[in-house]
């Protein structure tokens, strides 16, 4: 590891990441009207991206389901261990760090304000209700919509590049591919360690947030 070239910025996936398992699984699971899963199929055969997949399962929830699945979200999510500590780590620090996920914000909103962190920067994807309560997914000033996943997380990377920082990416699953390449480190595990060593990206494995934390304290020497 180089000797403290620049600093640190961090970014965080959500599902799977920050939480035990997929929120965003689970939201569409249990509250997804009829027919999303012709979609999911779709996506396994490689016929639609990502983002054409979320698109079709976000406008399979309903708004009168609203608070029901925002408080279901947080029934579910299980906080990976040490993650309070970590988050606590890089704010003594001044670290930054930040959330960048394609789930919905409502949810993880819900989520970490349980979690007993609602003011840690979060960029994703949000959704909307049209007429006639279906939902849609949205983006708020600032967030840049990919055409791979449901938001670049990319430009995540880039926009702490250019604020002169080092980024290191942790993260879980496809919608991190993109962007963990871009990264100058890498935390994964679950599908995105698969995807690091087929590409030869160099990637440190995690299973908990003490040994994020470790890795930051190696990179500052602090
Ligand atoms: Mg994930």
């Amino acid at each position: 590891m180089p000797q403290q070239p620049q600093p640190l910025a961090v970014i965080l996936d959500f599902d799977g990441t920050i939480t035990l398992k997929d929120i965003g699984d689970l939201v569409i699971g249990n509250f997804g009207r009829e027919g999303w899963r012709a979609a999911d199929e779709a996506y396994d055969r490689g016929e639609i991206s990502l983002r054409e997949l979320w698109a079709v399962e976000v406008d399979h929830l309903r708004a009168e389901d609203h608070e029901a699945m925002r408080s279901a979200a947080v029934d579910v999510a299980e906080i990976r261990p040490g993650f309070n500590e970590f988050v606590d780590h890089c704010r003594s620090k001044k670290t930054p760090l930040e959330v960048a996920s394609s789930g919905i914000r409502f949810y993880i909103d819900a989520v970490l304000e349980n979690a007993g962190v609602p003011d840690l920067p979060v960029s994703a994807p949000d959704a909307e209700y049209d007429e006639r309560g279906h939902g849609v997914v949205t983006f708020r000033d600032g967030l840049a919509d990919c055409g791979m996943t449901a938001m670049c997380k990319c430009e995540r990377v880039w926009r702490q590049r250019r604020l002169g920082r080092q980024v290191l990416f942790v993260g879980d699953g496809a919608s991190d591919y993109c962007a963990a390449l871009q990264a100058d480190y890498v935390m994964a595990r679950a599908a995105l360690a698969g995807y690091c060593e087929r590409e030869g990206k160099e990637f440190t494995p995690f299973d908990d947030f003490f040994e994020v934390r470790e890795f930051v304290r190696r990179y500052s020497g602090s």
